[in-house]
Parts: structure tokens; sequence; C-alpha cells
């Protein structure tokens, strides 16, 4: 969908003022400067350019919507705050850290579980970063460094190798990773220069974040191909959403086409309760569902697992649907993809 503007020329490269969608079908100016107040409007030319109607999956990820400001949900609420010994860095798990590197996106999305910390413009300091970094230099236990943000891509290619530079002279750190929406959202930020720096790092792996088929475009397949050609894994992870991807034929569809483009699905998340996204929510029984649709039916590389990111700090907890049918006399009664039952000894 093109902003009203005057010829391709003027077309702003990201959307960043409620006053740019003026004359946009479907926008209520006076709702998304409001929304905007409170987090604000950020799309990208390319992602824009993805929404053909108002209401689509697209537009509903992108576009400020007036139910954001329900007071329902916490502004934290994976708690990431209380299991954060230096700023900027998350140590929930034993073995593995998140590291915020930027509070900035290519685009906003409407459903951000950081929303209530994202959207700065500013910098984050490098001693800030620095201090999270000594941080993991000191814990030899952290074999594992996942670099988020925001975007990890909205840095500058120098200042990424900086930070990965320092993360790989840390001797305990086996894996690195980046968490990043960039081949989504803004994947002509994928450059062959950007994976030639990348391809020093490895092991290093990336996770990129595909709600919806519509967003795998040529674009989108060329910057996945040019990470994946630089040796990189690539995996996904959605959120399950509300109207963009919460039936069983979307997100076929979207692991099916992941494949085609070399990332593997990783993650299906259940919504977070964050404050504002309520409308985005979609029962656990959805979840569910769309796993019994894709487990057996395809591919068992197109099968992600679904996952809870518990409230207060839990972490991920996978859920499937049951196959064990019963545990009876030392047999074990198990259903299959397509309904029918199998006995198999339990052993005990
Ligand atoms: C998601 C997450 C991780 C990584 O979890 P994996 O299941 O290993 O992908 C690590 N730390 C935090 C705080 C997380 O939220």
């Amino acid at each position: 969908m093109s902003v009203r503007t005057e010829g391709k020329q003027s077309k702003p490269r990201v959307v960043t003022q409620p006053a740019q969608l003026a004359g946009l079908p479907g926008v209520d100016l006076a709702e998304v400067e409001r929304v905007h107040d409170v987090f604000p409007l950020r799309i990208s030319r390319h992602y824009l350019d993805l929404i053909e109607e108002p209401g689509d999956p697209i537009w509903l990820q992108a576009m400020p919507d007036i139910r954001e400001l329900s007071d329902e949900g916490f502004a934290d609420p994976l708690a990431e705050e209380a299991d954060s010994p230096v700023p900027y860095l998350t140590h929930r798990y034993p073995d593995r850290v998140l590291l915020r590197v930027t509070d900035t996106c290519a685009s906003y999305c409407r459903f951000c579980t950081r929303r209530w910390k994202i959207a700065d413009p500013d910098p984050v300091p490098p001693e800030v970063i620095q201090t999270a970094i000594d941080y993991i230099r000191a814990h030899p236990e952290v074999r594992d460094v996942i670099v988020s943000g925001g975007d990890p891509l909205m840095l500058s290619d120098s200042r990424l190798e900086g930070i990965l530079s320092d993360l790989r002279a840390i001797p305990h750190v086996e894996i690195i990773r980046i968490g990043t929406r960039v081949p989504v959202t803004l994947p002509e930020r994928v450059t062959p220069e950007l994976c030639d720096m990348l391809r020093r790092f490895h092991p290093l792996y990336v996770n990129t974040h595909f709600n919806h088929p519509r967003e795998i475009t040529p674009e989108s397949a060329r910057a996945c191909g040019l990470l994946a050609d630089a040796g990189i894994p690539l995996g996904n992870q959605s959120v399950l959403l509300k109207g963009v991807n919460d039936t069983p034929e979307v997100m076929t569809e979207l692991v099916q086409k992941l494949l085609t483009i070399r990332v593997r699905p990783y993650y299906i998340y259940q919504a977070d309760l964050v404050r504002g996204t309520d409308h985005f929510r979609t029962s656990v029984q959805t979840g569910l569902d769309i796993i019994r649709a894709l487990r057996g039916h395809t591919s068992g590389l197109a099968v992600p697992h679904y996952v809870i990111d518990a409230p207060g700090g839990g972490g991920k907890i996978a859920l499937a649907p049951d196959a064990v049918v019963s545990i009876e006399d030392g047999v074990l009664t198990l259903v299959n993809y397509a309904g029918n039952h199998y006995t198999y000894p339990s052993g005990d």
C-alpha cells in the first residue's frame, strides 16, 4: 500500500510520523496519534508495501490500533528485569543469556513483548553493553549468547562486528545467536558485506521472525539465502496472532514456505501477556490444534515447538497434543497423526 506522497521519488523509506499515513484508507489519524504517543509508529517501506488492504495480516502487525490503550496485561510479562543481573542482559537459564544491544527496530510490531522498553531511538551506551559483556566473561557457565534487542541488525556492520568480536574472544562462549526481524521488514539491510562479516564469528545462528506466508517475498528470500550461503543456520520464531496466523491452513503454508527459503521453523509462541496486546491473543487450544495439524501431516522439519513463555520468568514451556492415550498393564496406547491407535510395550 502506498502512502500519499508526490510520486515515487518522495516515498519515505520509513514511516515514523502519523501524518505520513494521512489519506491512507482505513486509517483514523487521531487514533493513530493517541496510540503513537504510547508505543511509537514505525513501518519500513518494504513492510508497508506488503499491506494489501486495511485489516490484513500485515496491517494488523504494523498499524497502531486503539485497542493497544487497554490496561489489560503486564509491562514486563516475562519478568526479564528480575532475571537481569546487569542492564540489558537477562540470565534466566543455566547456560545461556539474552543480550539486548539496541532498543530500536526497522518496524515496530504492535504485539511486541518488549513494547514497554523498546522504541528508544538513542543508542544503548557502549559502556552498558561492555558491562554486560564483562558479566558474560566472568560467568564460565554461559556457553550460548543470544544477541537481541530491539533488532541487532539496526546497528552498523562495524558496531555489530565489535560486539561479536568481544563475545567471540570469550573462550567459554560456544555459540552466538542473533535474533532479528530484518529479513522480514528490511531485507535490503542484509548485504554481502554484512554476511562476510558475520561468517567470521561461527558457530553463529540467526533466528528470524516470519508470521505470515505473505512476508515471504523475493526480497526476504534473497536476504535469507545470503545468510544461509554464509553458513548461518536459520530458524524462525513466530508469534501466534489472532487474525494473522491463527489457523492450521496459514501456519502450514508458512512453515512449508519457510523451508523453501532454507529457514527452519523453531518456535511458535503463544502471545505473551503484554499490556496493550490482548486483542491479538488466541486460545491455547488454537496453538495445540495447529501443532496437531502439522505433526505427521507435513515434513517433520517444518514443525516448530509451540511454547508458552511462562509469566513471571518461568521460561519457555513446550506444549504438544498428547500422543499417549493410556498406559495400562504394561501396554502403552498411542494415537498417530491420522487418529489411529497403536499399542507398544510400555516396558514397566
Ligand atoms: C528465549 C530465551 C532464551 C533462549 O531459549 P532457547 O529455548 O534456548 O531458544 C534464553 N534466555 C532468555 C531470557 C530467553 O527468553
